[in-house]
């Protein structure tokens, strides 16, 4: 068997240490006589099993006790309503800031629900940047304010918070949680699908704090209402439970193997470094991203030749290196180094690019 280096921005690579772990536990979990996948999301066994993928979210994340996890379905698509159906509730209205495709398909599903604000936008410049975050001008009687706090398909990362004052702030980390830490307690909600950094496609995981769990927009269906999964602690219907195990495997690898986020923030910086580093020396690739807006999970480049682009996303294939076509939007390449991304796979990447650049500069 040979594993190829899995660059794919979602579902992505997993940690083998994570794997073994499953595939160890796959027909019989501890002395249940049974794998996860056939257990009774009503078992003590399966409540152990969420009870401590949830409790090692919180350790890893420092999540504050006034705030609830839940383990959703539906992916981040489903929470670009959920937010609106039970947050735009007051004032009826929200502010949202425009860092790529997601933060549009998210403020286009909040329009449907409310009045909707585009306080900035980065669509100028095919999105290659993030808005000066000082400059923006935020609605006080906002309901929230919604960010994208790494967008995958553009490869920016916010380069720091915005103020929002008393308006709760709503942030998708779909492509980057877990991979570093981040202050829970500044924000209202995060929420990320899992199949990018925390376990395999399926689950969708919500922090959110508890005093915005209300009484959603009238005729909102049960199963997006907070409120029902808050009470019900996430079991009011059959949660993803396969998934949930996973996620829990896989913050049991970050607390043991890599100690922690802020170990893991550190690797991911000296992975992105390695990346980004060679982009900026190159006589062949080149990075689209501003270096103040650059992403540590998703870095997208390109050669200038879009037939030089397809060569080496075929050529880097043969040698193992996968799913590095860039985006439809954005073209060429794009490198996903996701937590479970080890340094020497993207050392291996320079390496191979190096080479190509020599083969055809
Ligand atoms: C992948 C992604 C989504 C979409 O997630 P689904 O779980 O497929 O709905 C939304 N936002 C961001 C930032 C993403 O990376």
């Amino acid at each position: 068997m040979s594993r190829v280096y899995n660059f794919s921005a979602g579902p992505s690579m997993m940690p083998e240490w994570v794997l073994k772990k499953a595939s160890n536990e796959m027909l019989e979990y501890g002395a249940t006589g049974q794998s996860v996948m056939e257990m009774s999301h009503r078992s003590k066994e399966y409540e152990a099993i969420i009870r401590s993928c949830e409790s090692l979210l919180r350790e890893l994340m420092n999540i504050p006790d006034n705030y609830k996890v839940l383990f959703l379905q539906g992916g981040a698509s489903s929470q670009f309503a959920m937010i609106p159906l039970n947050l735009m509730t007051k004032n009826h209205k929200a502010d949202y800031v425009t860092t790529g495709q997601w933060s549009k398909k998210a403020m286009a599903e909040a329009k449907r629900y409310g009045t909707v604000n585009e306080v900035a936008s980065s669509a100028d410049k095919t999105f290659s940047y993030i808005p000066d975050v000082d400059a923006m001008k935020f609605d006080p009687e906002a309901d929230y304010v919604h960010i994208t706090l790494n967008n995958t398909i553009y490869g920016t990362k916010w380069p720091k918070l915005p103020e929002t004052g008393n308006v709760p702030l709503v942030a998708d980390i779909s492509s980057m949680a877990l991979s570093e830490p981040l202050d829970v307690s500044k924000f209202g909600v995060l929420y990320a699908g899992a199949q990018k950094n925390m376990g395999p496609a399926g689950l969708t995981v919500v922090i959110i704090r508890e005093d915005l769990i209300g009484e959603p927009q009238e005729g909102t269906p049960t199963m997006f209402q907070y409120k029902i999964h808050a009470d019900n602690g996430s079991m009011y219907n059959t949660p993803p439970t396969y998934s949930i195990y996973m996620c829990g495997l896989v913050c049991q690898w970050l607390k043991e193997e890599i100690g922690g986020l802020e170990n893991m923030k550190k690797i991911n910086e000296e992975k992105a470094a390695i990346l980004y580093d060679f982009l900026d020396h190159s006589k062949l690739f080149k990075g689209t991203v501003e270096p103040g807006s650059r992403s540590l999970m998703n870095v997208p480049f390109v050669t200038g030749d879009e037939e030089l682009d397809k060569k080496f996303v075929a050529e880097s294939k043969a040698a193992g290196f996968v799913n590095l076509k860039g985006h439809r939007t954005v073209g060429g390449m794009r490198a996903s180094i996701y937590n479970a991304m080890p340094v020497e796979g993207v050392k291996a990447l320079v390496a191979f690019m190096k080479k190509f650049e020599e083969e055809n500069a």
